[in-house]
């Protein structure tokens, strides 16, 4: 099975740095480079629908359609990252 970033659904054999990086500069393969680097997220005030919304935009400047990026990124709130149990993180 592939895996994907826990983040962004991103398969990580996609991703041209093979995954993020962690704070000590190892390889980090729960997310993809585009989500985690240095042990950081670079998008960390971010919610879920920010994310789909993000990758959406993202995938549209390599020249996709909307509706073929909303297909990729409908599976987002499944990934673990979005499925803390700290509800403290939930905005509305
Ligand atoms: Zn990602």
């Amino acid at each position: 099975m592939t895996n994907v970033c826990q983040s962004c659904g991103m398969p990580l054999d996609k991703d041209p740095e093979g995954g993020g990086s962690n704070a000590d500069g190892s390889r980090n393969s729960t997310y993809c480079s585009l989500c985690y680097s240095k042990g950081q997220f670079l998008h960390p005030h971010f919610n879920v629908t920010e994310m789909q919304e993000h990758c959406i935009e993202q995938l549209k400047n390599r020249g996709m359609p909307t509706f073929m990026g909303w297909l990729f990124t409908r599976g987002i709130p499944k990934l673990a990252r979005w499925n803390s149990d700290d509800t403290s993180q939930t905005r509305h």
